[in-house]
């Protein structure tokens, strides 16, 4: 018997079994049972949270004829007439899924067109699901929007975009638009945790929240991480093997870098990044981790009661967020963003982290005096006193700011003046350096414009899940043989060296050139990677907007007038 995927022998086949998505299966039930039918359906969402399948799930409600075949339009389809079984079965002749990102031609839109002139043959409606449609050529988009300005009414569209904005407006406008949201970490953690326990599989729960972060709101890239968990702990889920397989950083490392951080201990800093580099760990996962773990000490801070003490990491959040002042919290998660995301222009990715982690260092204690040695302990400190500024920021900090933040700030403010401004106060002339703009070099190579071709089309094409995406993204080519098929890649990971992965990433390349594939992955710095050049691309964009701010004469008007404005780090966003 062949092993069913998890991700597909758990798809979900009707709207309870969606997890994760209340609102749209909310909206969608109540429009069902109304019989309030859109003729066109628009979901939006990063990829694996459910847009092919809420559009099967309503293909279906639409279609139902129930068990006994006298069944009409519904929000509970029966999941036993031909309707429903042959949906999921993907053969049902009325519904059609076509993937923009692989058939973009105008000629594949003209012909499910033509379809579209013909009544259903089975069902009530015909339903045609165009994937990535943003992907859509403008002349596909035209010869569409004709169709959707006046549709027969047996006729009804599912769009699904990871990209919405690079939709028309006149095909936006025409339809319903439901938003997916990225799923928590803990939903996803509990769904894991049902598949496992339905498909006998021990799993540490600890492991479980690993896999649930790793899969950054994506239920499919969930399954898929625990399918090759299943496989790594032969049977099994343990923290130590998914840690493992991740390569993630054990929680202690970072612990013990926020700590020396804390008491700005440089030595005990150097060492535990020491101790990093000994355990193989690499510095992007080390920044995740300390993000996470400052994420967590900032919910501590400001609204302590909701933290979970079942959860091992708790004491640990605890501690630390009694030993940083909230407005450091703040400080380091941002510094440790931006470090993440310029890691790949360091020559050595240890380097990078090192200079990240010692930007602190470089900032004097907020409020001014001294801080207590080390030693003495830092509970006493008015960091402990809950601050409900803090957790808006920490989530604004995700939420792209249009416009600069200009903070200003009188040196004299009373207490209270100063303690509202509280995170800005902290930030001051040598992180306002810091973002000056970097010069940016990129290594580009003929072999690294034709991977980043590739793996774009793979991504677009949603060929590659979870590692072996990361393995692409991260991977240099350092050769290719065309003729006999052979491509050699370079990675430093070693988690991203495993057969499993590699033979992921093959079968994905050989079905898309339609040939057969060798690759083979070495072990080595990349220097011209996807992940690089987007880095790249993005620092560039970063520097030219903060140019464009520096040069505004309104900035530079405020800034003249008050001697302790600045513009906050990081609040300065490219479109
Ligand atoms: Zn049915």
């Amino acid at each position: 018997m062949s092993y069913v995927v998890l991700a597909r022998k758990y798809r979900p086949r009707s709207f309870a079994q969606m997890v994760g998505q209340d609102a749209v299966v909310r909206a969608l039930t109540h429009a069902l049972e109304q019989r309030r039918l859109h003729h066109a359906y628009l979901f939006t969402g990063t990829r694996g949270v459910g847009k092919t399948t809420v559009s099967r799930i309503l293909a279906k409600s639409l279609n139902c004829t129930g068990p006994d075949g006298s069944g009409g339009v519904t929000a509970t389809p029966c999941g036993t007439c031909q309707a429903c079984t042959e949906i999921d079965a993907d053969r049902y002749l009325d519904y059609v899924e076509l993937d923009a990102a692989s058939n973009r031609g105008i000629d594949e839109i003209r012909d499910l067109l033509e379809r579209a002139a013909y009544k259903p043959v089975v069902g009530r409606f015909k339903v045609f699901m165009i994937d990535e449609a943003h992907q859509l050529t403008k002349e596909s988009f035209n010869a569409l929007l004709k169709t959707l300005e006046e549709p027969p009414e047996y006729l009804k569209f599912v769009l699904a975009t990871t990209d919405p904005e690079k939709m028309l407006p006149t095909v936006l406008s025409r339809c319903l638009q439901f938003n997916l949201r990225p799923i928590a970490p803990d939903v996803v953690q509990q769904h894991l945790e049902q598949v496992l326990a339905s498909e006998g599989v021990s799993a540490q729960p600890a492991a479980l929240r690993l896999l649930a972060r790793a899969a950054r709101g994506s239920m499919r890239d969930a399954l898929s991480l625990a399918d090759q968990a299943i496989a790594y702990g032969g049977g099994a889920i343990d923290e130590a093997g998914v840690r493992a397989m991740l390569g993630a950083v054990d929680r202690d490392h970072a612990e013990r870098l926020v700590d020396a951080l804390a008491r700005r201990d440089g030595a005990a800093l150097l060492a535990a990044i020491d101790r990093l580099r000994e355990a193989g760990h690499s510095a992007a996962a080390t920044l995740e981790e300390i993000a996470s773990l400052l994420q967590q000490m900032a919910v501590a801070q400001a609204v302590p009661e909701v933290l979970d003490d079942a959860d091992p990491d708790t004491a640990g959040v605890r501690r630390l967020a009694a030993a940083l002042a909230p407005d450091e919290t703040q400080l380091l998660y941002s510094i440790v963003l931006h470090g993440r995301g310029e890691l790949g222009l360091a020559p050595d990715e240890y380097a990078g982290l090192t200079m990240t982690l010692l930007r602190l260092f470089a900032v004097p204690p907020a409020g001014g005096p001294p801080r207590p040695a080390a030693g003495e302990g830092g509970a006493a400190r008015p960091a402990a006193r809950p601050m409900p500024a803090a957790a808006g920021a920490a989530a604004s900090a995700r939420v792209p700011v249009t416009g600069p933040l200009v903070d200003r700030h009188n040196a004299d403010a009373s207490d209270d003046a100063a303690a509202q401004a509280a995170p800005a106060r902290s930030l001051p002339a040598a992180v306002r350096e810091r973002s000056a703009t970097p010069d940016v070099a990129h290594v580009a190579t003929p072999l690294g414009d034709r991977w980043a071709a590739l793996v774009d089309a793979l991504d677009g094409a949603q060929r590659l899940a979870a590692l072996p995406r990361e393995l692409a993204l991260q991977a240099e080519l350092v050769a290719v043989d065309d003729a006999a098929g052979r491509w050699r890649l370079r990675v430093e990971r070693e988690s991203l060296r495993t057969a499993p992965v590699r033979e992921k990433l093959q079968a994905a390349l050989a079905e898309h050139l339609g040939r057969a594939v060798r690759l083979e992955v070495e072990a080595g710095v990349a220097h011209d990677s996807p992940a690089l050049r987007e880095a790249a691309e993005r620092a560039r964009r970063q520097a030219e907007a903060e140019r464009i701010i520096r040069g505004d004469p309104l900035v530079q008007q405020i800034l003249a007038q008050y001697e302790t404005a600045r513009i906050v780090p990081g609040s300065i966003k490219p479109h």
